[in-house]
Parts: C-alpha cells; structure tokens; sequence
C-alpha cells in the first residue's frame, strides 16, 4: 500500500475510534521513523504526515540534517542518556516525550539554562508499573509533576506519555492506559496539554482512554 492510502486508512481508524470514545480528543499522529531511512520519512511527509519521532538522539540529528528542507515538527520519544542531553537540544526537538524522572528533568533544565532556550516535554509514567520499562509511578507522578513543574524554568511540561502494558491481555492494556489518563487529568491545571499513548497494535484503544497524541511506526512502514 502506498504512504496515501495507509494515512487515510489510520485517519479513518482514527475517527471511528474517536466516535466510540467519550473525549473526542483532537488526535495528533506522531510517525515514529526509527526502523527506516529518511528517504521513507520524505515519502510519507509528501503524502501529508509533518511530525514524526525518534527514539535515539544520533538518528534523530542525521534524520533531522538529510531533511532540513522540509519543515518536519520533531519528537523525541526514547531513554535519554545524560551525556546525550546537549545534543538534543541542539536539534529542537518540538517535543520531549521521555522525560522518565525529577532527575532527568533537572539534568535537562541545567542544560537548556546554560543556553537560555526552552523545551516542552511530557513526564513518562510506568502505568503498568513494569521492572522493564522507564517512567515513574502512577503513585509518585502527580508529586513529581508538580515539582518539574515548579523547579524547573526552562524544562516546561506540558502533559504525560506512557507505553501500554506489554501483554495481549487487552484489560490489562485499558487499565494501564485508564491510569495514564487519570493523572493526565490531574496534571490539567498545572498546563498539562498532552496525554500520549497509542501505538500501532493499540492506538484505538488509547484513543478510547482518552489518548490525544499516538505514536505509530510499524503499521505506517511495514
Ligand atoms: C517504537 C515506538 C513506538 C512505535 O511502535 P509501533 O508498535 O511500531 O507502532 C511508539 N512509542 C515508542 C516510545 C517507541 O519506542
């Protein structure tokens, strides 16, 4: 299928899933390009996706560079390694959705003061609480939030993100993505606007929960 077809396809995917969820988000579709080249990422921005993520600072900088004539919106959704920190914000990512503790976010603040430049970014929870994964826990994420929020000039947050249970156990997936929502919801006065989760093999059910920024990537480029 052509990158045409498949984006009206996940568009459409996309709108049912909204008319059975009872947040009517607007939907922000981030094409997450770690698996291909930049020839691929030109394709589909031709065929009308604009923002897209990577998960790895050094693919970020040489996709961002191959493609610095085109106008792409650029998200970073991997760990980030302190000695990485410098680089990235080099590169203006629009959006930070890893920032997985209160100790990364002050490392990355520091950082973006030393350059007087400032750079959103949403607070990573470990909804379904896995030893595996990075992120805090739903437990510990509002008081976190709050102190990002209030400790950090430059750092701004500005909602939550998280990765659906790793299972097949579909209840397990909505729960983990129910909390996500929750704490979403209370980030809400303190400016949060984004609330990402929704891969390929769940976006409709993160729409569902109340998702309003997806991350796709083998569905777009299989
Ligand atoms: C790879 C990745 C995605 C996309 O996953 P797919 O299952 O290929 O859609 C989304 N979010 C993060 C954080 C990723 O690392």
């Amino acid at each position: 299928m052509d990158y045409c077809s498949k984006l009206r396809d996940i568009s459409l995917r996309i709108e049912n899933a909204k008319q059975n969820s009872r947040f009517k988000e607007d939907i922000k579709l981030v094409a997450v390009s770690k698996t291909v080249t930049s020839t691929e990422v030109a394709e589909l921005y031709k065929a009308g996706c604009t923002a897209f993520g990577e998960n790895r600072v050094q693919a970020l900088k040489d996709k961002c560079e191959e493609l610095y004539i085109l106008p792409i919106e650029w998200h970073f959704i991997g760990r980030l390694q302190t000695n990485k920190i410098n680089q990235l914000i080099a590169l203006h990512p629009i959006l930070i959705h890893s920032c997985d503790s209160l100790k990364l976010a002050l490392e990355i603040d520091k950082r973006l003061k030393a350059v007087n430049q400032t750079l959103d970014a949403l607070l990573q929870i470990n909804s379904a609480k896995e030893p595996t994964k990075a992120g805090v826990k739903p437990e510990n994420a509002m008081e976190v939030y709050k102190e990002i929020i209030h400790t950090c000039q430059h750092l701004k947050l500005k909602g939550v993100m998280s990765i659906g249970a790793h299972t097949n156990n579909i209840s397990a997936i909505h729960k983990s993505f129910e909390t996500t929502r929750e704490i979403y919801e209370l980030a809400l006065p303190f400016g949060a606007k984004y609330c990402s989760m929704g891969m390929s093999a769940d976006f409709e059910l993160a729409i569902k929960c109340g998702a309003n920024i997806i991350r796709l990537g083998s569905i777009l480029f299989k």
